[in-house]
């Protein structure tokens, strides 16, 4: 279940004492990634030891299926939009410390429905982010909820319809995306190796945008374990930096999208890439 990975994910850090106070997460399937933040939200707050479910007669985790716990919020649009009262009521309730649980959490579902007021009231939050406070962004297309937004969030991939992104990969392009991940990753110490290797890939902009979105949805899919033919340097990294270099390939996307210089796009992402890897 690729959700599990998310869920295991924010799990591992709220173990380590490392939870993040804010998480924007893209999915296909909005209902369904908001069933399993709650019950990531149940996990985190409840006294008991949580295996699966909860099998206690758990007040909090009774609470919960109810909707029923005061520190637990859910906002969703009315009418297409979320607006600023719900988001200032919000901060209303949250400016005490929660009584039954260790976090006052919110959801916000549809996050990319939050109009710029409701969305520069909400940044308060995530500006000055209080330890006890924990929010949830749930959306189907990061790049409609503000980047102010997203910047301060930590992000996450929730995908539950398997295997689509898995056959918009034109595989000649995936050949050489995996060539190249491979060479750069092999010749790690000669950035002008992998800058020239590259250069001499494609004449057109356009392939340079095949060649880059076929690795990001490639990238994509080996973070949530859709695939099994997964190269040495997704293999040897952690999933961190795995997840930090499918957020730079978005970010090359988008130079190229802008029409920046080939060649300057291609120098910034063997530069940055090699973050990553070392
Ligand atoms: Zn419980």
């Amino acid at each position: 279940m690729v959700s599990t990975s998310f869920k295991n994910e924010v799990l591992k850090k709220y173990h380590e004492g490392k939870l993040a106070h804010a998480f924007l997460i893209e999915t296909d399937d909005i209902d369904r990634c908001y069933k399993d933040v709650l019950d990531l939200i149940k996990q985190i707050n409840c006294p008991f030891e949580y295996v699966e479910e909860c099998d206690k007669d758990c007040n909090l985790c009774n609470l919960i299926d109810n909707d029923n716990l005061p520190s637990l919020v859910t906002i969703e649009p009315d009418k297409q939009v979320i607006k600023r009262d719900s988001i200032s009521e919000l901060m209303d309730k949250f400016s005490t410390m929660p009584v039954f649980s260790k976090y006052n959490s919110y959801i916000i579902k549809e996050a990319h429905r939050l109009n710029s007021e409701s969305a520069n009231t909400i940044l308060k939050f995530l500006e000055e982010p209080e330890d006890n406070i924990i929010g949830f962004f749930i959306t189907n297309n990061k790049e409609n909820v503000l980047a102010t937004i997203r910047s301060r969030c930590q992000i996450f991939y929730c995908k539950y319809d398997l295997g689509n992104n898995l056959s918009n990969i034109d595989e000649n392009y995936l050949i050489d995306v995996k060539l190249y991940l491979n060479s750069i990753y092999k010749n790690k110490d000669d950035l002008l190796y992998n800058k020239t290797r590259m250069s001499g890939y494609y004449k057109e902009r356009e392939e340079w945008e095949i060649f880059f979105y076929t690795m990001f949805y490639y990238l994509k899919d080996c973070y949530m374990s859709l695939r099994t033919d997964k190269i040495d340097l997704v293999k040897e990294i952690s999933r961190d930096n795995l997840l930090k270099i499918i957020l730079l390939v978005e970010t090359i996307i988008k130079y190229i999208d802008a029409n920046t210089n080939m060649d300057m796009i291609l120098d910034k992402f063997v530069i940055e890439m090699r973050k990553y890897y070392e």
